[in-house]
């Protein structure tokens, strides 16, 4: 028997972009300690008043079926939460809670795209977006950005694609540029949007993750409402990772069709979960600043290294936790950097190439270890990138 074609060709074939990641793995499974910069994960756990939350409603008893939309106080308080920072009037009907941001992306798609309508996203990527996409049975078509505009999207790439797709996806601050879209960028992405009539999908998980210029959510520019679906997530705000929640807001009646796709699938977020995450989101923007504070630091210190060396170029570190390091000058593919690097130091961070092929011959660093030993895997990384300059 075989798998269906759908679930079978969710990769595409050729290498899912985790070889550096499942070498430095290895290592560590072998003994050998490396110096992780690889996933985007905090290096704090999620806080205990949330936890304490969490145990709390549960043992009060919100372990049955929960609300398949999501309880009704939380999709109150994620609709204020994105009227407050949009000023689109957002009300609870435009909100689904997801377990996280990757099953809000699938849906969105799903919601968006019959099978085999075309839809976009831009190069550097996520890794599971085109996989989320071939997963809803649509054909994913990758739109380049550029070095050189320091990978802000320009409108008139997307435009030459945009004839006959279905959707545009995009990210916000960038995972894995660290850019955040500046509003000439969204301005034009809009507006192809509307030329084009494409559906918007905006993925805003880093949006409370923004050290440089301002984080606009696209919903909120003209006539874009109607067709723009956010995909929201307490993985990176709240350190809440492994809790699994999440959200799509949009038009009503997506959301509507939305419900009918989590009845037969998800069946809902656990009511327990979606209690810790109202209280988490009740905590405020003090408390979202103090988990987004580390990553801020953390790119200050890399200011102060990548200062004093010529070896390598940051692309403009402007939001999310990652740094993208342009090592060009080394002669090298991000690629064999990653793999040299690994090898020669035991520090690991992930080729360029991993997010698709606009970023060949970067490295991304996730900010995700404590401030002296990133300083320390950065200042090394340097040195090593000087170095193989100088064999070249
Ligand atoms: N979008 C982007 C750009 C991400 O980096 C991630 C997680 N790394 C997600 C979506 C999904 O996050 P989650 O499912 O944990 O909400």
């Amino acid at each position: 028997m075989q798998a269906s074609q759908r679930i079978s060709g969710i990769l595409g074939g050729g290498s899912d972009g985790w070889d550096v990641f499942n070498k430095a793995r290895e290592m560590i499974d072998t003994g050998t300690p490396v110096t992780e910069l690889t996933i985007g994960e905090h290096d704090i756990r999620t806080a205990a008043p949330i936890l304490q939350e969490m145990h709390r409603a549960a043992l009060a008893g919100h372990t049955g079926y929960a609300s398949i939309p999501g309880v009704a106080a939380l999709r109150r308080e994620v609709a204020q939460r994105v009227q407050e920072r949009t000023g689109v009037p957002t009300t609870s009907e435009n909100v689904m809670i997801t377990p996280g941001g990757q099953s809000a992306l699938f849906a969105a798609h799903i919601a968006t795209c019959d099978a085999g309508d075309t839809a976009l996203y831009l190069d550097p990527f996520y890794a599971t977006y085109p996989g989320t996409i071939r997963g809803a049975g649509a054909t994913p078509l990758c739109i380049q950005t550029h070095a050189e505009d320091a990978f802000q999207p320009r409108a008139s790439d997307i435009a030459a694609h945009a004839k006959g797709a279905k959707s545009l996806l995009i990210n916000t601050p960038n995972n894995p540029t660290g850019v955040v879209y500046s509003r000439a960028t969204l301005d034009g992405i809009a507006q192809v949007c509307r030329e084009e009539d494409l559906w918007l999908i905006s993925d805003e998980v880093y949006d409370t993750q923004v050290w440089e210029g301002e984080h606009i959510s696209p919903r909120a520019l003209d006539g874009m409402a109607e067709r723009t679906l956010v995909v929201g997530s307490m993985s990176k705000s709240h350190a809440m990772t492994g809790s699994r929640i999440g959200w799509v807001v949009g038009p009503r009646d997506i959301i509507d069709n939305l419900i009918n796709l989590a009845t037969h699938t998800t069946y809902g977020v656990p009511g327990f979960i979606q209690d810790a995450a109202l209280f988490a989101l009740q905590l405020g923007e003090e408390f979202e600043a103090e988990i987004a504070a580390p990553f801020r630091r953390r790119r200050d210190i890399a200011h102060k290294v990548l200062a004093g060396q010529n070896a390598v170029s940051l692309v403009p570190a402007q939001g999310a936790m990652y740094l993208m390091l342009d090592v060009r000058s080394t002669g090298m593919t991000g690629e064999d950097f990653a793999f040299a690097l690994l090898e020669a130091h035991q520090i690991a961070v992930m080729p360029g190439e991993s997010f698709g092929t606009a970023a060949a011959g970067h490295v991304r660093v996730a900010m995700t270890i404590e401030d002296s030993a990133f300083e320390a895997a950065l200042k090394t990384l340097c040195s090593f990138a000087q170095s193989c300059q100088n064999d070249a």
